[in-house]
């Protein structure tokens, strides 16, 4: 059997239409136009490119993009008094700090400044809360898109035996408390998990957030079952020396044999993740204004 393959790429594009579908709506009825204003400390060369794609697709779905781009030596009290005229600004409805901060900066200080109603990334705290007590939050982006994927192939996930694979804060707790909400029987398997094998085989759906190239295998998979590749890894190429290529965490070629559903990578959940924070920056914005959010952008 050969998995159907979820086209990340195909979904994000259809999530950035409603939201500009949302966009166009909240201008002409309204007249307010969502903003999102990105924050960059320092010049670490893979955030740059990050936060130009964000600023990019901002405005290409109708939205404000506000870039803010500080010196690597930004002191935390100059970060946090732009944050806080971030928040008192009511042109900026999502506002995200391109993460890591460089060392001297205290993240969880920082993030935990931002206005949680403006907390498009779900970081903060209270939005963390939040989605662990099943309260309307801010969801983080990547966890966020893959429910959206995952609800889309199987419409209810209610009873499905769900593996996630990692336990960070930005990925795998926050997929393992939006999968329970949706009522999944789940399990979180980290690095002293035992017999994590037999744990995903035994699994509807495994998501994997481990960041360890191609750790598993399509023997890890059970016959059938959804596998959620959210792993980004660049390794050397195995055919073009000197050159380098992005695999996931799943060893694509044996898991697509053996699951009933696949993630590629690139290409499945990693455009999901910008297209997530754009749905967010919307939905903060119409929270913002009492207005009704837009259906199937939030989790
Ligand atoms: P972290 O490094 O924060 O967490 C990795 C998790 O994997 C930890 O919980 C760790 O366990 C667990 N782990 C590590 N090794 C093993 C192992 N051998 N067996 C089982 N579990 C293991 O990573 P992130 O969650 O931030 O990211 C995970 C992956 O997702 C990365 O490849 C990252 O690049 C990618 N990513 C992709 C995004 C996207 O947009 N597509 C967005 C964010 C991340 P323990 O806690 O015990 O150490």
């Amino acid at each position: 059997m050969s998995a159907k393959i979820i086209d990340g790429k195909v979904f994000a594009a259809t999530v950035r239409e409603k939201v500009g579908t949302h966009v166009a709506r909240l201008k002409d009825e309204h007249g307010i136009t969502p903003g999102l204003a990105v924050v960059l400390v320092g010049e670490d060369p893979a955030s740059q490119v990050y936060v130009r794609s964000k600023g990019k697709m901002t405005v290409e779905v109708g939205m404000n993009s506000y870039e803010h781009k500080l010196d690597v030596d930004t002191s935390e009290a100059d970060l946090l008094a732009l944050i806080d005229q971030l928040n008192n600004d009511p042109t900026v409805h999502g506002i995200l700090c391109q993460l890591p901060l460089p060392k001297h900066l205290n993240e969880d200080l920082v993030i935990n400044s931002i206005d949680p109603a403006k907390d498009v990334d779900g970081f903060h705290i209270s939005n963390v809360g939040m989605l662990s007590t099943g309260q309307k939050s801010m969801v983080p982006c990547t966890p966020l898109g893959c429910l959206m994927m995952l609800r889309d192939h199987h419409g209810s996930l209610s009873g499905m035996n769900a593996v996630v694979v990692g336990r960070s804060n930005i990925v795998g707790k926050p997929m393992a408390n939006l999968l329970l909400r949706d009522s999944c029987t789940v399990t979180i398997a980290h690095s002293r998990t035992k017999d994590i094998e037999a744990l995903c085989r035994s699994a509807d759906i495994v998501v994997a957030a481990v960041g360890r190239p191609e750790m598993i295998t399509g023997d890890w998979i059970g016959e059938g079952a959804t596998v959620i590749d959210v792993g980004i890894n660049r390794i050397d190429h195995p055919e073009k020396e000197g050159k380098t290529k992005l695999v996931g965490d799943v060893h694509f070629e044996s898991a697509v044999e053996k699951a009933g559903a696949i993630t590629p990578v690139p290409g499945g959940v990693g455009p999901m993740t910008i297209a997530c924070l754009l749905a967010n920056t919307v939905t903060a914005c119409c929270r913002a204004n009492g207005l009704a959010e837009p259906e199937g952008l939030t989790a």
